[in-house]
């Protein structure tokens, strides 16, 4: 007896082209939607023994896709404080609550970029394996990076070409899901430079050559233009943050040139820790006073790089955003649907614009796209379901009701 499933709500949106339809369901056989549309044309199964499900002033969505967390650090911590001051034991728990976290908030599946040994690998074994609760884990492990370059207390550190390669390697064994390579340094480390590259352009094109030789696709963590540039012309799949600072890591240098080369090659901007918690919890704080009333220097600077972003989509660069959640960026790791809250009320993108940018986009954007990201057939059953309609109300996706995981449902009733 195949399991079946029929989902039934005031809405669905599906995650492709805008999609909205009203008082829709879906049905779920062996974990996989089979069909999903308008509830006059998706049918109950005739089966008794199918489950069927309702839910009433609520609304169907993909479950939503975090493409750059750190489920094993502390928010607020350096990477060298994270090194020294929490154990393994510790940092292994403290993924396990982020996992649990993470689901909680409707996130079903999730790119872990960067933790130390294999503990990235162990959580996403523990929750495929049902022994804790969290969504879909790809694990990158440790990062790469030079001596002394951005994240380098759990990294490997790989200074040439040979070196780079025996990482990737390394990590092959290690049973990563990607590889993660600094391009450029990073705030959270002291001592490195953000506005400058790591690597040059052949390193960075043998960890892309050894990787997809392997089937894995390469992050880049690029807050510099001149690493970013590096990392696109070596072939990197997705830039990480993707700030376009400038050589003296304060002032920023769009190269557009390069961006054009992102769109032709498919390269993705993944938008990590943009826009910055800080404005969120400062909007909170001033509730009904507008953002005039913020700090100048961070409100333009995030608009600013809100036209970029605006202008890198409207040049063909594939975008998504993600928390960067543990890395001190974002609140804690129940904060997604926060990130789309900013986006739409502060840089007024379309909620169904953004919801795509959190769900059909980052499945694509880390090799998951036939299988994850839109309400379609032959796609696995991770479901969202939120009191309300996120469409009209991007706030709705606060308000989760139940998350399904192939399926099964994971979180809520
Ligand atoms: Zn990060």
């Amino acid at each position: 007896m195949m399991e079946e499933m029929y989902i039934r709500a005031g809405r669905l949106i599906t995650g492709a082209d805008h999609e909205v339809v009203e008082d829709g369901a879906v049905r779920i056989e062996e974990g996989k939607i089979v069909a999903a549309g308008p509830a006059t044309e998706v049918l109950p199964p005739a089966g008794a023994e199918a489950s069927v499900v309702r839910y009433d002033d609520a609304t169907i969505l993909p479950g939503l896709i975090d493409a750059h967390v750190h489920l094993t650090i502390r928010r607020g911590e350096t990477v060298p404080r994270h090194a020294a001051e929490v154990t393994d034991e510790q940092a292994l728990l403290l993924g396990v609550r982020a996992a649990r976290q993470v689901l909680a908030a409707g996130v079903t599946t999730v790119r872990d970029c960067a933790a130390r040994g294999r503990h990235a690998q162990a959580l996403r074994d523990a929750v495929e394996e049902g022994i804790i609760a969290g969504p879909r884990i790809l694990a990158s492990g440790k990062p790469i990076t030079t001596t002394a370059g951005h994240i380098w207390p759990i990294s490997y550190e790989a200074d040439s070409v040979t070196e780079v390669r025996r990482a990737v390697r390394q990590l092959v064994k290690e049973g990563v899901d990607f590889i993660k390579v600094c391009a450029t340094g990073g705030r959270m480390t002291p001592g490195s430079v953000m506005g400058r590259a790591q690597y040059s352009v052949e390193e960075l094109r043998a960890v892309v050559e050894d990787a997809h030789r392997f089937g894995l696709h390469v992050a880049a963590h690029a807050l510099g233009t001149e690493g970013i540039v590096r990392a696109v012309e070596a072939g990197i799949d997705t830039i990480e943050h993707c700030t376009w600072l400038d050589l003296d890591s304060e002032g920023v240098a769009f190269d557009e040139e390069a961006a054009r080369m992102m769109a032709a090659q498919g390269t993705v901007a993944n938008f990590a820790s943009n826009p910055p918690w800080q404005l969120l919890e400062e909007y909170d704080e001033a509730a009904d006073q507008s953002l005039s009333a913020q700090p100048a220097g961070l409100v333009s600077r995030v608009r600013h790089r809100w036209q970029l972003v605006k202008r890198m989509r409207t040049l063909g660069v594939p975008v998504c955003f993600a928390t960067d959640s543990g890395y001190g960026a974002w609140r804690d790791f129940h904060d997604l649907s926060y990130l789309a809250q900013v986006l739409v009320e502060q840089a007024d993108f379309e909620p169904l614009d953004v919801i795509e940018m959190l769900t059909a986009a980052p499945a694509q954007a880390i090799g998951w796209g036939d299988r994850l990201g839109t309400l379609a057939p032959g796609k696995i059953a991770d479901l969202l379901v939120v009191s309300g309609n996120p469409a009209s109300d991007i706030r709705a996706l606060h308000q989760v009701q139940a998350v399904y995981q192939g399926g099964v449902l994971a979180v809520g009733s």
